[in-house]
């Protein structure tokens, strides 16, 4: 399922800003250093008597930050900034996404403004940006509040900052995302959602969720800005 080009060009035509999760269209987070392994080192470093309660069996760490607030909130901000730890070391494994540079340049070369949004910790985005040099493509990132994993997708909370900041109005952005919780938290935040659909069965369930448009290639996208 790829929309037409022509609908496509028509869906970013109004936009002035993007507005981009971070794991999926940008990189790929946990490549070199598996999500299950980022979670099992934070279950470690939480364990003990008075620690985190074994046996949730999470394997994936935003997961795990949110059960942690359902029943250890006092033990959240030391969670938070021990896995944003482990994330900003993630990066230095992630995979770039295949053709995700070409999208900011696109963006760039059409004057648009590209703001990361992610539940991932901003430390770690700003880590990949200064590692793989992209400073000048993106104007800003918004990851989750730390110590607050409710500001996580599927709430609206960090792309109204990201909108905020930007002095933007939700129908001049889209939001590019590739899960159900990005699509839940655009339409939350008055905005339209472009499905990247990176695994089979996405695409269906993006669209399902309200994804306006769905592509399985970034380069897509970057092809796709409106003369
Ligand atoms: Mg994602």
């Amino acid at each position: 399922m790829n929309t037409d080009p022509e609908e496509l060009a028509s869906i970013l035509a109004p936009v002035r800003h993007v507005l981009l999760d971070f794991d999926g269209p940008v990189c790929s987070v946990f490549a070199g250093f598996p999500a299950a392994d980022v979670a099992r080192r934070l279950a470690d470093l939480l364990a003990g008597p008075d620690g985190l309660p074994p046996g949730h069996g999470l394997m994936d760490p935003l997961a795990m930050l949110r059960h942690i607030a359902d029943v250890r909130p006092d033990l959240v901000p030391m969670a938070d900034d021990a896995l944003a730890r482990l994330e900003v070391e993630a990066v230095a494994q992630a995979r770039p996404t295949e053709g995700s540079v070409e999208f900011l340049e696109a963006c760039a070369a059409s004057d648009r403004q590209v703001w990361l949004v992610s539940n991932n910790a901003t430390a770690a985005m700003d880590r990949y940006i200064e590692t793989y040099q992209l400073k000048a493509l993106v104007a800003g990132c918004f990851g989750r509040v730390p110590g607050r994993p409710k500001s996580m997708k599927p709430s609206p909370e960090l792309l109204l900052a990201a909108m905020r900041v930007a002095h933007a109005e939700p129908a001049e952005c889209i939001f590019i995302g590739d899960a159900i919780r990005d699509v839940q938290a655009a339409k939350a935040a008055g905005v339209l959602t472009i499905g990247y659909a990176n695994k089979p069965g996405k695409a269906e369930a993006l669209a399902e969720a309200g994804a306006v448009s769905i592509v399985t290639l970034m380069k897509t996208l970057a092809e796709s800005w409106p003369a």
